[in-house]
């Protein structure tokens, strides 16, 4: 878990960037310093934020159901966070998994080992059954160590499924090559919350996990999918970032159409990623270059997404 840790740290200390400022940079390795933040969205939903991605929690009467779970070093932390909010004694029942990523997965052992059931997408399995190297396809390289037996979620499903609890109907459904091959967006209906996972991210031009058959093609389409049958009122979970809104998610979306739009077009007059980075083509999108995917990551991010043959078989049943 050490090495797993530490290949994600890249996305820790971002986080935690973000999160903190700047100052944080020197403390980034250090979990010991980072808090949990306790958020309520709605109803008996809360949003728990500390390093590493997002995590929702449904608390109530039946126990404790989370989605994603950070990094293993806070999985105290978070069992104490939701402890304190005095609703229940139940530990956390469930844990589904958004994608395989470290920063959201890194807590699964120790949950399954506290007795709770890990849920995720049939890919979810493989990937951290299997680790590899995640990337864009260029400058963005991150190592994902095989994961131990009991990190491994023990009920995976395909295309979506639903957990009755809480007097919910929590609905984690399948969007393909998105930021990853194995991505579900989680649906709260009753509180109407939804926890996107990485498909949806606040820390400027998204990470697509091109060499995991992420592709921007599905990052687009599992958004436009979602905001459209989403009510307009909303409270949308990022993988990353603040509590937003279904602007919020229009406003990438467009921004992920229009760079797509300008990589293609590139591609078109036959441009090489090379010339696409000496002549700045995201330029008109600067303000979406973050700490972590800058202009020319993303650009390389596009290129590949934009000229692999995945998007080619992506299908949606
Ligand atoms: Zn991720």
């Amino acid at each position: 878990m050490r090495n797993r840790n530490q290949a994600w740290a890249v996305i820790a200390l971002l986080s935690a960037a973000l999160l903190y400022g700047p100052a944080a940079r020197t403390q980034q390795d250090d979990f010991s310093k980072v808090q949990i933040k306790t958020t309520k969205v709605s109803g008996n939903i809360y949003m728990l934020e500390g390093a590493g991605g997002n995590i929702a929690a449904s608390v109530g009467d039946d126990g404790i159901v989370i989605v994603d779970d950070q990094f293993a070093p806070l999985a105290e932390k978070i069992q104490a966070a939701l402890k304190d909010l005095k609703i229940t004694d139940k530990p956390v029942r469930f844990v589904i998994n958004t994608h395989y990523h470290g920063d959201h997965t890194g807590g699964n052992e120790i949950f399954s080992n506290a007795g709770s059931t890990l849920i995720a997408q049939d890919n979810v399995r493989k990937r951290l059954q299997s680790g590899g190297e995640a990337g864009n396809g260029g400058s963005i390289k991150l190592e994902a160590k095989p994961a131990p037996k009991a990190a491994l979620p023990i009920i995976t499903f395909d295309h979506d499924v639903t957990l009755h609890l809480n007097g919910e109907d929590i609905h984690a459904m399948y969007f393909p090559s998105g930021h990853t091959d194995g991505d579900s967006v989680i649906f709260f209906p009753k509180n109407n919350v939804v926890h996107m996972g990485d498909d949806f991210v606040r820390y400027g031009f998204p990470f697509i996990d091109v060499a995991s058959g992420g592709s921007v093609q599905g990052m687009i389409e599992a958004m436009e999918k979602v905001s459209a049958e989403l009510p307009p009122d909303v409270k949308v979970i990022p993988g990353h970032g603040a509590l937003s809104n279904l602007d919020d998610v229009r406003a990438y979306v467009k921004m992920l159409k229009e760079t797509s739009a300008a990589v293609q077009k590139a591609l078109a007059d036959k441009k090489t990623l090379a010339q696409m980075k000496e002549e700045k083509i995201l330029a008109p999108w600067a303000k979406w270059s973050g700490d972590f995917i800058k202009e020319d990551a993303f650009i390389e991010t596009l290129y590949n997404s934009l000229t692999s043959r995945k998007g080619e078989f992506m299908k949606h049943n």
